[in-house]
């Protein structure tokens, strides 16, 4: 018995040794945006254990051939192809069924994100998630298929982040406890939140993020479309999820367990800490944290529960949530047309969640859908959502 015992020690020495040897191949869809540019400052910081396989931009193909120069990725994706300078040119989709890939990063935002990463799962590899949509919109089809595929899908997002790291056995969980920091609006009138200007609603307290998110993170939207998230990444029912706002964005997320302990994950409000996390997992690393965490610098953790008046977008995103089927679909496709419209200066910020609550009132929900059906209602809803929009 003992002699097996050591045999079993040792291969796992072997295997753990074997493991820190080899560089963990990994592709990064979105490399220009703004997750996509700080997980390339973590690789760089930890150049001896990652290889790059792809690197992905939209339009921004100035930066990306830049990184490409960096990095060296023997494959990358643009819009326009022609303008790529130094690496082979392949389709997210072909990214993503080559099995080279240990982990993929998904940091593109919208639904582009989607269908990637469902070939990812089927080729079973790792997923550090970033992107939204992909649980929001379809986390029926995609967490069943992670499982069917003994793909790990490891969060990016900091709340998310952050339970992950709290879950020893999710058997034993009571609740989850998603932090907010309640945006740059918390403490501002609801008037004052109405006539809201894009620049006072980009001006988000803790976080620098894109502005979709950021416009999001001020309605709290962001913060719904994070309770369905957790839903799907956790399986834990909605009443089991609760949101509580805490304005300086240290406690990223904690969990409640059946026996009454707490375990929160803390840490300085940088996104570097959790992609880190994500595409390294289960390793940890010094990497790229600026400074050790103090708890008397930080003095003081405040804590209270959102305003659901104020917030409207959290309490449609619950329903929504528990609805399920198309639900969600249809309140993230009004949504990101009227964060869009919002950008623009064409509605004002309390128009965004007064048109998803016109379109879920006109929406008929549907359950058990198809990847396909599933992007059918995604563009219907945004088409129109658009011709409400032009109406206005
Ligand atoms: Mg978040």
């Amino acid at each position: 018995m003992k002699m097996q015992q050591d045999k079993v020690l040792l291969l796992d020495n072997n295997f753990l040794y074997y493991n820190r040897l080899m560089k963990r191949k990994i592709s990064i869809l979105g490399s220009t945006g703004s997750i996509g540019r700080q997980a390339l400052e973590v690789i760089e910081r930890l150049w001896d254990k990652f290889e790059i396989i792809a690197l992905t931009a939209g339009s921004n193909v100035e930066l990306l051939n830049e990184q490409i120069q960096k990095f060296k990725p023997k494959y990358a994706y643009a819009d326009d192809k022609s303008k790529i300078i130094g690496a082979e040119y392949k389709t997210l989709d072909e990214i993503c069924s080559d099995k080279n890939n240990d982990i993929i990063l998904v940091a593109v935002s919208g639904r582009i994100g989607l269908k990637p990463t469902i070939t990812a799962i089927k080729n079973g590899i790792d997923i550090a998630l970033a992107n939204k949509e992909t649980l929001v919109m379809a986390g029926d089809i995609v967490m069943p298929l992670a499982n069917e595929h003994n793909v790990q899908i490891i969060p990016v997002d900091s709340e998310h982040c952050a339970i992950h790291q709290c879950i020893k056995n999710i058997n034993q969980v009571e609740k989850l406890i998603i932090t907010a920091s309640g945006g740059p609006f918390l403490h501002k009138s609801i008037d004052e939140m109405k006539n809201a200007t894009v620049e006072q609603a980009l001006a988000h307290p803790r976080w620098n993020m894109g502005k979709k998110i950021t416009v999001d993170s001020a309605t709290l939207m962001n913060k719904g479309l994070e309770v369905i998230e957790a839903h799907h990444l956790f399986g834990m029912n909605y009443d089991k999820i609760d949101v509580v706002v805490h304005p300086q964005s240290v406690v990223h997320s904690a969990i409640e367990y059946k026996d009454g302990s707490v375990i929160a994950q803390l840490g300085l409000p940088s996104m570097h800490i959790p992609i880190q996390y994500a595409i390294t997992y289960p390793e940890r690393y010094e990497g790229i944290k600026s400074k050790s965490f103090s708890f008397s610098q930080i003095a003081r953790l405040d804590f209270e529960e959102p305003d659901w008046d104020k917030f409207k977008a959290l309490k449609i995103a619950y329903n929504c949530g528990k609805i399920g089927g198309s639900a969600p679909v249809c309140m993230n496709a009004a949504n990101e047309e009227g964060v869009f419209a919002f950008l623009k200066g064409e509605i004002k910020l309390f128009d965004i969640i007064d048109i998803v609550e016109k379109m879920l009132e006109k929406h008929e929900i549907i359950q058990n859908l198809s990847l396909d059906e599933i992007f059918e209602i995604d563009e219907e809803i945004r088409q129109k959502t658009r011709d409400i929009l032009v109406k206005k």
